[in-house]
């Protein structure tokens, strides 16, 4: 294949998209995920491809969150699992929470080939996997209601990205506390979840590793001061005015 050269402007950028493309190749990641990858990078370049300052608000939120849920889980699908497979087995360990996989294409083809790549990269378990998936969230009709009962089913807290507005909707009427990550501060999804990290998975899961790490060692209502005081309403009307002063910004330099 051909080798994208480390002086392209656009370097890291081609970089993702090769990943991508890769583990469309090897069956992990579906078309249509190559498609909601292209949303993602036009709302990415719009952030100038950086976190900005509401996002790193809403991780530390969610990082609080985490390390006081009883029972978190880690939601993965296609395009997680090829952007960020370290990563989120890392967090996972970090924060003793499960790994779940839940796809709206859902094949046992591709959740066996998701569970194999994990676990080659050290995984202990993976939920979710053909009959294991055997409850179902309640009036979901696409194919990611079927969940594990001992994963997502019982969670206390889901943690996703890439999601579909209905089921975030669900989680959050089972009584799951629902930390989403999502570039599009405009989406159901960004407007359901209880906490929303508008950035895109590449940086934010490891900055959610690096600010787990931080606070692993707060006291406990000191978490939950951070984790409660959250408004996910208000983070991203400050989110969506961040954007706007980028933009100002960008004008008034005539840059475009
Ligand atoms: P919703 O159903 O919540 O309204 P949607 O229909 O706009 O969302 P989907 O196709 O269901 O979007 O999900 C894809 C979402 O994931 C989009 O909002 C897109 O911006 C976002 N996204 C794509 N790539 C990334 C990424 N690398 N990091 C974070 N978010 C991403
Ligand atoms: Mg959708």
């Amino acid at each position: 294949m051909e080798e994208i050269p480390k002086s392209h402007p656009r370097y890291h950028s081609l970089i993702i998209r090769k990943k991508l493309v890769d583990a469309f190749r090897q069956g992990i990641v579906v078309p249509e995920g190559l498609i909601a990858h292209g949303r993602g990078e036009a709302l990415d370049y719009i952030l100038g491809e950086k976190t900005l300052e509401p996002a790193y608000r809403a991780i530390k939120a969610a990082s609080a969150l985490l390390l006081i849920s009883k029972k978190p889980v880690i939601s993965v699908n296609g395009n997680t699992a090829a952007l960020v497979p370290k990563e989120i087995i890392e967090l996972s360990k970090i924060i003793n929470a499960k790994l779940e996989v839940n796809l709206f294409h859902r094949t046992i083809e591709r959740e066996v080939k998701i569970n194999k790549l994990l676990k080659s990269l050290g995984a202990d378990e993976v939920l979710g996997i053909g009959d294991d998936a055997s409850e179902t969230i309640p009036r979901l009709e696409s194919k990611r209601r079927f969940v594990s009962p001992r994963g997502i089913y019982l969670a206390d807290t889901v943690l996703l990205a890439l999601e579909d507005g209905d089921r975030t909707e669900q989680l959050v009427k089972m009584g799951k506390k629902v930390i989403a990550i999502d570039l599009n501060p405009l989406s159901r999804t960004a407007r359901t979840a209880n906490i929303t990290i508008v950035d895109n998975v590449i940086r934010a899961i490891p900055l959610l590793i690096e600010e787990c790490k931080k606070l692993s060692n707060s006291p406990r209502d000191e978490l939950e001061k951070i984790a409660y005081n959250f408004d996910n309403e208000e983070n991203l009307k400050a989110m969506i005015n961040a954007i706007k002063d980028r933009l100002s910004m960008l004008t008034s330099l005539e840059v475009i």
